[in-house]
């Protein structure tokens, strides 16, 4: 068996295509999705990220606005520029950059985004959401994730998924929305005994530990569906996953490449959520 090949290139280009429908949809209304980027300090690969977004709405027709602060900035400075875009009508989304420096208490400054204008999906009540299912925006990445699966008609009812990593905007929320479609989820992390033992159940395993090769063919189930979601940057200047890609293409039913797997998929499900904020304001006014 050789694996398909999951192209989040071309899921994202299709899912840009429909935003755009949908952002001239809410045109005729006179409504145009703003989104704001917060950017604090320069940080080269934020740097990068964020140009990518501002890049990314405008290719579907967002307006977006970037904020930028030096490295020293007063955490004050930027709780005073947040609650002023709370109160915009034009922003229907706000994103903080991270990292932030070390004078920023990030939990604060997550905490005072509206949870209508969270398009990251990283305030509290929006976590809290996710634990119920009724989050206002789930996190980008595993949003992407969730909608590689449902455009391949990847069945999750019932599957046994087991996420290697738990971290708050990626492992966590991860297992959270595949659990509330009713997987058996399973969640492994840095102080797992025995990872083997576990990955090797998964009919759907899913990899965000940052750590190149850590799942490698012998740790798999023939036929199971592999979700690389890690990047890492190898000394010979290579972008790779955390998974043996090649070694897999034999083992997983699908998998995901890095890069042009669920990386394009993150900016394209921020944008998403910015739509789905503007459509929201549009049905209330
Ligand atoms: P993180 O460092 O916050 O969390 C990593 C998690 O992996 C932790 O829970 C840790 O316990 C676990 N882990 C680390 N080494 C492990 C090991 N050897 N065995 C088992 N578990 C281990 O990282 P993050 O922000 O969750 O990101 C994870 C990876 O995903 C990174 O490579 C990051 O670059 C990538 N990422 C990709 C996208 C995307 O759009 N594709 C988005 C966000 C993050």
């Amino acid at each position: 068996m050789t694996a398909k090949i999951i192209d989040g290139v071309a899921a994202a280009a299709e899912i840009r295509q429909e935003l755009k429908a949908r952002v001239a949809g809410l045109a005729k209304r006179n409504i145009v999705p703003g989104l704001a980027v917060i950017q604090v300090g320069d940080n080269p690969a934020s740097k990068v990220y964020v140009r990518n977004k501002i890049r990314a709405c405008a290719d579907v027709g967002i307006r977006s606005w970037k904020y930028e602060f030096p490295a020293d900035a007063a955490p004050a400075e930027v709780l005073k520029l947040i609650a002023e875009l709370n109160a915009r009508p034009d922003t229907h989304g706000i994103l903080v950059q991270l990292p932030l420096p070390p004078q920023f208490a990030i939990a604060e400054i997550l905490q005072t985004i509206s949870p209508e204008k969270d398009v990251d999906g990283f305030h509290l009540y929006n976590v809290g959401g996710l634990v119920i299912g009724q989050t206002v925006f789930p996190p980008c990445t595993p949003y992407g994730v969730v909608k590689l699966l449902e455009r391949e008609n990847i069945e999750i009812e019932g599957k046994n998924v087991v996420v290697v990593g738990a971290s708050n905007i990626v492992g966590k929320p991860m297992a959270l929305m595949l659990m509330q479609k009713d997987a058996t989820v399973a969640i492994c992390h840095i102080k797992t005994r025995d990872l083997a033992q576990f990955t090797i159940l998964a009919d759907i395993l899913i990899v965000a530990a940052g750590k190149p090769n850590l799942i490698v063919p012998q740790m798999v189930r023939q036929g199971a569906v592999v979700i690389d979601i890690g990047i890492n940057r190898l000394p010979d200047g290579r972008l790779v996953g955390d998974t043996d890609f090649e070694g897999l293409l034999e083992k997983a039913s699908y998998i995901t490449p890095v890069p042009g797997g669920v990386g394009p998929m993150t900016v394209t499900m921020l944008l998403a959520n910015t739509v789905a904020s503007a459509e929201r304001v549009a049905q209330a006014g």
